[in-house]
């Protein structure tokens, strides 16, 4: 892919295109023809990686983000104050875990809540298998990945250095979001299914003068003519602030069954009299890790304009 167009011809007409990097201010906008370096309308804010949108091309190269198309998902987070969006319209979160360094699975839990809440199917990846050996404590990583699933989510051990192309399968007509703490290989398999990342993850380094090359901005890569991946800075935090109770219990596949069974409508499922979630997690039907954490993001909800 080259940035800027080698035309000179000065029509003005808008074109559609989809954001393929994010750079704070400045996007790049990937049309039928070429790419775009691109800068939004006005105050206009929340354009991401991944949104379909419509620019106007001004000088050669250069365009302005018009109108930003309604997305089919959109992943983000949110802390208390603050929104940050990820990612628009990907079908699939891959979600990387390492035998080391090890993962909290709140994170896992958190990232797993906003893709059933945006209809975006999840798939956990268990990298650095490898080292199972060497590192004993990756034994427990790979009992607790089981549960999940156990729940229905697909789960591959992979080796990034080694056989990262065992997920090509399921990346396939995919728009896949590569999510998870820094140091879990998401650049080593990017850079091993996309070799074309390294590069433009090199290019970006030098540019943003980080001397790093770690992923800092969101980019899209293509994988093939149907599927496409967006790496995304690894992130410690992740803030749920957006998702009330309800779809926040969503979120956790194993609580659907009970979540209509409550005596109250409204049921909170925390002390609630006659709630039937509560019941299930007496009676071991639950694993009591996950509705610790659902009742600590409960608890966790602020409403900081009302
Ligand atoms: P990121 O922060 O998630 O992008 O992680 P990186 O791709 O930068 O990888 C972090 C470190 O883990 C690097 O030193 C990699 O060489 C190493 N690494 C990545 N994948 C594997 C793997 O499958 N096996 C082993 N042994 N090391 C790996
Ligand atoms: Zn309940």
């Amino acid at each position: 892919m080259k940035a800027g167009n080698t035309g000179k011809s000065k029509v003005n007409l808008p074109l559609s295109g989809r954001v393929v990097a994010a750079y704070g201010r400045h996007f790049e906008v990937e049309t039928a023809h070429t790419v775009y370096s691109c800068v939004v309308r006005g105050k206009k804010k929340g354009v991401v990686c991944g949104d379909q949108v419509e620019i106007l091309p001004t000088a050669d190269g250069q365009g302005i983000i018009e109108t930003v198309l309604p997305r089919a998902s959109l992943f983000y987070r949110s802390e208390y104050f603050r929104e940050k969006l990820i990612a628009a319209n990907v079908t699939q979160l891959v979600f990387v875990l390492a035998i080391t360094p090890t993962c909290s699975l709140e994170l896992l839990d958190r990232c797993l809540i906003v893709a059933e809440d945006q209809g975006i199917r999840s798939l956990i990846v268990l990298n650095k298998i490898d080292l199972l050996d060497q590192y004993p404590e990756g034994q427990a990583v790979v009992q607790n990945l089981l549960f999940y699933r156990e729940l229905g989510y697909p789960l591959l051990e992979v080796s990034a250095e080694n056989n990262a192309r065992s997920l090509v399968p399921r990346l396939t007509g995919q728009i896949s979001l590569l999510a998870g703490q820094s140091g879990v290989g998401k650049s080593t398999l990017l850079n091993a299914l996309i070799p074309s990342a390294r590069q433009a993850t090199a290019e970006i380094s030098d540019a943003l003068d980080s001397g790093r090359h770690t992923t800092t901005h969101a980019r899209l890569f293509h994988f093939d003519a149907n599927s496409s991946m967006i790496d995304s800075p690894g992130f410690q935090e992740f803030g749920l602030q957006q998702l009330d109770e309800a779809a926040l219990a969503w979120g956790f596949v194993e609580f659907r069954p009970f979540l209509d069974q409550c005596k109250f409508r409204n049921c909170r499922h925390i002390s609630e009299p006659g709630c039937k979630l509560l019941q299930a997690a007496q009676e071991g039907m639950l694993n009591s890790r996950r509705l610790a954490c659902y009742h600590k993001l409960v608890k966790g909800i602020k409403k900081p304009f009302s």
